[in-house]
């Protein structure tokens, strides 16, 4: 199976005045194609900056990270943000959505970005919003939606440009728990449609039944790695609703 994420005995050291501080201290970590990985652990324990490291937001302080076959633990900020916005979709706790903007035009942004024509756009950025739900949003602003549509515009706009690896960095914290539940749902129909790897990070252990592998971190190391048992199916990504056309039912489900 193709590799997507190889890291080697990572740390991550933060210097905060005198205090030296060992955010990560020897983790080694293999991820494959096609997976739906949960990275759990208490406040503090490490999750966000093994996120910003594997989504090429910052580096290791030393280790080796292989991305797709390139080594990117030593890349200097230009080269880290050229490989971001070609492989890596990000989600966030607070969404991070341009308030601005419609949802329509948060999502196309990063396709504007890459140079992507009108028309190819346009088609691109429809057919997201339509898979998370959202076709009758499209002209909302962020302050026009609840909270779990609002990031389910930022798992479109992760995914619009279609990429091999996305990140989200405690997606549900800022959501009830029905509503995070149906979040993890989508993005896990999200990760299968699309065939990429998918990691989500979380201290909340009710969502970690979704995921393909469980990783636990503690005090900056790998606590436990539980791989999903060889050969078994991935459970079927079946959304809270799908009977009215779309993903989710001709108008969007939302629990808030
Ligand atoms: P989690 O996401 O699991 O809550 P973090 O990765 O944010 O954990 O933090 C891990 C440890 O590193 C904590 O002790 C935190 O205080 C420390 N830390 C994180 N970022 C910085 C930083 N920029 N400067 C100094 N210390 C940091
Ligand atoms: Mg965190």
């Amino acid at each position: 199976m193709e590799k997507v994420i190889d890291i080697k005995h990572i740390k991550k050291e933060y210097q905060l005045g005198t205090q030296q501080i060992f955010a990560l201290k020897d983790v080694s970590l293999e991820i494959m194609k096609n997976e739906y990985v949960a990275l759990m652990g208490p406040s503090g324990s490490g999750k966000s900056t093994l996120m910003n490291i594997l989504g090429c937001l910052d580096t290791p302080s030393e280790g080796q990270y292989t991305l797709n076959g390139t080594q990117v633990a030593k890349m200097h900020d230009d080269e880290l943000a050229f490989i971001r916005n070609k492989e890596i979709g990000f989600v966030f706790q607070t969404f991070n959505l341009l308030p601005r903007l419609s949802s329509f035009e948060n999502v196309a942004l990063p396709l504007v970005y890459a140079g992507v024509g009108e028309k190819e756009r346009k088609e691109r950025t429809e057919e997201v919003m339509l898979m998370v739900g959202l076709q009758d949003r499209m002209n909302n602003k962020p302050n026009q939606l609840s909270g779990g549509q609002r990031q389910r515009v930022a798992i479109a706009r992760a995914l619009a440009r279609k990429p091999k690896l996305v990140i989200a960095d405690e997606p549900t914290a800022n959501l009830d728990s029905q509503t995070g539940a149906a979040i993890i749902a989508l993005m896990r129909w999200m990760q299968q449609n699309f065939k990429i790897s998918f990691i989500f990070s979380s201290h909340d252990n009710g969502l970690i039944k979704a995921a393909d592998d469980l990783i636990v971190l503690r005090d900056g190391v790998i606590q436990s790695i539980r791989r999903k048992p060889d050969g078994e199916a991935p459970p079927p990504a079946a959304l809270p609703d799908d009977s009215g056309g779309s993903a989710w039912g001709s108008t969007p489900q939302d629990t808030d």
